[in-house]
């Protein structure tokens, strides 16, 4: 059975002392409850440390928002997947279109990126989506499947079964404006069957697929109950524990 999981993508927004205040918070929201997902937060690479030893990694997981494309040396100013796990954390984001579009990374580094974090025992929640234009256009399905192939098509059945995948339509997010749920439930059956296609219906199955894209307490009830949305990826509202409770709390 695939999990549900909602996880916070934090950008980069926080000081240590806030990024600490935050998560504690929503440790002590979360006391006492059983939500029906798997709780994630995004945190900057300068907090992981810190909020790993400072919160119960098992009630909420934590993940980077990215890593190297190498494993190790001179490359100044860069996280390894290595170092990243060793922090605590368990999951990373990548292929977020925020660092697709401002750092340039293209389908090739994200393979790179996807195969060291594995190999290092992380997670990846890798995000893929089309710009409004290709939507706009109908290219849509075809652009996730080029990005779902193009960056993970070569891991074997076995590695890709490690994996959450995160269908954020890079116009709905931070715009406020979201896919609707019937919108979000074609495009997510469609990445399913494509992946069926390569690792056959049982994996498919299995993989976690998140919507991201402005979700919020008031949209998140629609979406999560649609048969092949697995839950969320947040931004803006996974910054406040007001805010992003009542959309753990949606399944
Ligand atoms: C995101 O950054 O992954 C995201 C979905 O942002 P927001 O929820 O703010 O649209």
């Amino acid at each position: 059975m695939r999990k549900n999981i909602i996880a916070g993508n934090w950008k980069m927004n926080t000081t240590l002392p806030e990024g600490l205040a935050l998560a504690k918070g929503l440790e002590e929201a979360l006391k006492g409850k059983t939500p029906k997902c798997d709780v994630i937060i995004g945190v900057p690479a300068t907090h992981l440390a810190s909020i790993a030893t400072a919160i119960d990694s098992s009630r909420i997981g934590i993940a980077a928002q990215n890593c190297a494309d190498k494993e190790k040396g001179a490359f100044t100013g860069e996280t390894s997947a290595a170092m990243i796990a060793s922090t605590g954390a368990k999951y990373v984001i990548l292929g977020h279109s925020e660092r697709r579009q401002y750092y340039h990374e293209t389908a090739q580094t994200l393979k790179t990126k996807v195969n060291l974090a594995i190999s290092n025992g992380l997670t990846p929640i890798f995000c893929i989506g089309e710009v409004l234009e290709e939507r706009e256009s109908g290219r849509h399905f075809a652009v996730v499947d080029e990005q779902v192939k193009e960056s993970l098509f070569e891991l074997s059945a076995e590695d890709f079964s490690k994996l959450v995948i995160a269908y954020e339509p890079v116009w709905a997010i931070g715009t406020g404006k979201t896919a609707t749920a019937d919108e979000a439930q074609e495009i997510h059956a469609h990445i399913r069957k494509t992946i069926a296609g390569k690792y056959g219906q049982e994996i498919a199955e299995n993989c976690t697929i998140l919507y991201g894209g402005s979700m919020n307490a008031e949209n998140a009830k629609s979406l999560v109950a649609k048969p092949d949305v697995d839950g969320g990826l947040i931004g803006g509202a996974s910054l406040s524990v007001e805010k992003f409770l009542p959309i753990i709390e949606s399944f």
